[in-house]
């Protein structure tokens, strides 16, 4: 059992009350960890301290190359700590252990994309705005970022973050997730030892309602970047009002995966059992919605079948376990609660739609891969997020119903579709409503390729040279190289 203070300036740090969350894994119900419980003033001092870091702290004054070069060192020192930080993750969220130091690898190579940015930081010039007058258009850093981040991918999603901002010259405060808190701690840790200076990753715990509002309250915090489910998204931007903080939201979705006739089925089959059965089905942008050409559904819903019984569900420690435990029993009770209403919206059951139990499956929150048929668009199982194992099956004739279909919902995250057709995937790529399109693939990431969302999936972009750029202010310059003309001083009278 590990247990933690805060971690402010470079140091732990005790919290200011004495108030702690214990963290049973959602595996084995084993006490895996013990977070402070983080209030106001514990927020007061990491924002202070990355206050100070900021206005006064050498990370927003040196040289780009100088913090590319710190962040390589935390991305190296990442990928040395890689089997303890996944173990970690293992423990806290319940994912299988090999996903989780995929997590891991993935995070520290973000980071080192993150690294050339800083070295890259620029603006644009323009030589002759007018005769004798150049024009700087400078990113600068926007000061004090508010990092809150989900339990999900608590390590990765740091990562989608914190190397941005501190690329940027900003510093930051983690507000992690009260049940996941562990990994973003020694993230934390590794970065001041990887010579970022102190008070440049300032990392709170505690609860969301609590901490996370304080911190997005907060007057001497310049930009909140959230992750989590969107009423949450809502309430951060609400909190963020007050005092005009600019705010990027990365919310939940609900994915379309669009399986045409002429797919490479073998490669369809796959990406659709990975797209959302991956993490549980705990993933923003899963493949949930399955919307397949009726003249191939039943052949594809029997392959899926079949493929469903080989995984493997379990303990996230066993190097062959595919699907680990829900977060906590109240996401297991929520999916359970969402399978069952849905015969009442006139869907059936083909596959799994029951809790996984029996011997050591009792000690935590297993749900077995579940597939329901003959949803319907207005089905709620079709609008709303489940957020666990649960795949949706819709039927289409035309190409057109299908872009219609995988278009109706209120997020616009990310969507996959599988075909050999070059032009319809180009076609239905464009007319899909989402910040991502995967085109015979899925959840595919890149540290180049810009990830966010439109309508209730949020807004703001995390990656590339676009989730730098959210951590700029742009200042523009106007230089003038010769004499003026004059206006009101200096003409013949
Ligand atoms: P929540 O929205 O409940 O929590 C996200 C974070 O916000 C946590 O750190 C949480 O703290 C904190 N929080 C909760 N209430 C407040 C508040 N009032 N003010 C400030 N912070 C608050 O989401 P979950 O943790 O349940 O994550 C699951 C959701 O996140 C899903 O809907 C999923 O789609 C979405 N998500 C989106 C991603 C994306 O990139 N678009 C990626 C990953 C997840 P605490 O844990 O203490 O409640």
């Amino acid at each position: 059992m590990r247990r933690h203070d805060h971690f402010i300036g470079g140091a732990n740090h005790a919290p200011s009350s004495g108030g702690t969350i214990d963290r049973f894994s959602p595996a084995t119900g084993e006490h895996v960890a013990s977070f402070a419980s983080g209030n106001a003033r514990d927020v007061d001092a990491a924002v202070l301290s990355a206050r100070t870091a900021f206005d006064d702290g050498p990370w927003p004054r040196m040289s780009g190359i100088d913090r590319s070069r710190h962040l390589r060192a935390f991305a190296d020192l990442m990928l040395a700590h890689q089997e303890r930080l996944a173990r970690i993750e293992s423990d806290e969220v319940g994912k299988p252990i090999r996903y989780a130091r995929q997590d891991i690898e993935g995070g520290a190579k973000v980071v080192h994309y993150a690294a050339g940015l800083a070295a890259d930081l620029h603006g644009i010039a323009y030589p002759e705005l007018k005769p004798s007058q150049i024009g700087l258009v400078m990113r600068e850093p926007a000061g004090v970022v508010g990092a809150i981040i989900p339990w999900n991918f608590p390590a990765f999603v740091f990562c989608h973050k914190v190397p941005f901002a501190l690329a940027a010259g900003c510093t930051v405060v983690v507000k992690p997730s009260e049940f996941t808190s562990g990994t973003a701690l020694e993230l934390a840790r590794l970065a001041t030892e990887a010579g970022i200076p102190p008070g440049a990753v300032n990392v709170v715990t505690g609860y969301g309602v609590e901490a996370g509002d304080a911190l997005a309250k907060h007057p001497a915090v310049d930009l909140i970047t959230f992750t989590g489910s969107t009423a949450t998204g809502r309430k951060v931007m609400h909190a963020a009002a007050d005092t005009n903080k600019r705010v990027a939201l990365e919310l939940g979705g609900k994915g379309a995966n669009i399986v045409f006739a002429d797919a490479d089925m073998d490669d369809a089959i796959d990406g659709t059992l990975f797209g959302v059965f991956h993490n549980t089905g705990q993933v923003c942008s899963a493949g949930s919605r399955l919307i397949v050409d009726e003249t191939v559904a039943d052949s594809f819903l029997a392959s899926l079948k079949q493929a469903i019984g080989g995984i493997r569900i379990g303990d996230p420690c066993d190097e062959d376990t595919d699907i680990g435990s829900l977060i906590h029993a109240a996401a297991l009770d929520k999916v359970a609660a969402y399978v069952d209403g849905s015969a009442a919206d006139g869907a059936t059951t083909f596959a799994g739609g029951e809790r996984v139990t029996g011997g050591s499956y009792d000690n935590g929150s297993y749900y077995a891969p579940t597939i329901l048929d003959h949803v319907a668009p207005k089905a709620r199982v079709f609008t709303d997020e489940i957020f666990g194992p649960v795949l949706t099956v819709t039927r289409f004739r035309t190409t057109e119903e299908a872009i219609a279909l995988a278009n109706t919902t209120r997020y616009g995250l990310a969507n996959a579709l599988w075909t050999r057709d070059t032009e319809r995937a180009v076609g239905v790529a464009n007319a899909l409503r989402s910040g991502v399109v995967w085109v015979n693939t899925t959840l595919d990431g890149s540290p180049q390729m810009p990830f966010g969302g439109r309508g209730q999936s949020g807004f703001g972009r995390e990656f590339g040279r676009a989730g730098l750029e959210e951590f700029t202010e742009i200042k523009s310059i106007f230089v003038s190289t010769g004499r003026r003309t004059p206006e009101f001083y200096g003409r013949p009278q």
